[in-house]
């Protein structure tokens, strides 16, 4: 499934991930990429090297502790963090290792809530500092045109979506800033599960979402 991956981690982003200085609900996705990614997971490494000093130095920072735990733990045991590849073949979970750990299951433990047209969320339980959020996009529907105010990073775990960029299968990763404005509309064939992780809230064109966004925390 790795070699099917087309779109990756920044630098910027592994770098920090290394460091232990990315909001919670990052650092959950871009250890779900990486569990997925063996390109992303050797790119990590040759980070490590260098991000091991950086750790020493950002001890002291104000990081949350859990996600620097969740993040040490990650690094120092790369086994666990390459285990999903295989564990997902052998027990069929649509969830990585770090997701399911996470959540405390595969997909049957996750509690949806509607968002209309057919797309339902789940919040995930993290730092305020950034929102993670499970979304399910059924078959040929799509995520409201929206542009972004802060990093909006989204992690395809079942089917497919495309956008203005391009087209997205389970293991891509796309990173998405103030420059992007997009429609994520999901492919006929299934319907789109994706982890999304946002710092700021969503820009929103149209006005039913924009009314609607207080509710959804999007
Ligand atoms: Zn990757
Ligand atoms: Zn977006």
């Amino acid at each position: 499934m790795t070699d099917t991956i087309e779109h990756h981690l920044t630098d910027a982003l592994l770098m920090a991930y290394s460091a232990g200085t990315l909001p919670e609900a990052f650092n959950l996705t871009v250890a779900t990429h990486v569990s997925m990614c063996d390109e992303c997971r050797a790119r990590l490494g040759a980070f490590d090297t260098i991000g091991g000093a950086l750790i020493e130095d950002c001890i002291e920072t104000d990081v949350a502790p859990d996600s620097l735990d969740a993040t040490l733990e990650l690094i120092n045991n790369p086994a666990k963090a390459s285990e999903p590849v295989g564990a997902s073949r052998a027990s069929d979970c649509i969830l990585p290792a770090p997701l399911r750990d996470y959540i405390g299951g595969d997909l049957s433990a996750v509690k949806w809530k509607p968002v209309g047209m057919g797309v339902k969320q789940a919040i995930l339980p993290t730092s305020k500092e950034a929102t993670a959020r499970l979304l399910f996009i059924p078959a040929g529907a799509a995520v409201p045109d929206h542009g972004h105010r802060g990093t909006e990073l989204t992690l395809v775990l079942q089917g497919a979506f495309a956008d203005e960029t391009d087209r997205f299968a389970r293991g891509d990763i796309e990173v998405a800033d103030e420059d992007l404005n997009h429609t994520p509309v999901a492919d006929i064939g299934a319907d789109c599960i994706c982890l999304a992780a946002t710092d700021a809230p969503l820009r929103f064109k149209g006005l039913l979402p924009r009314l609607m966004q207080p509710f959804l925390k999007i």
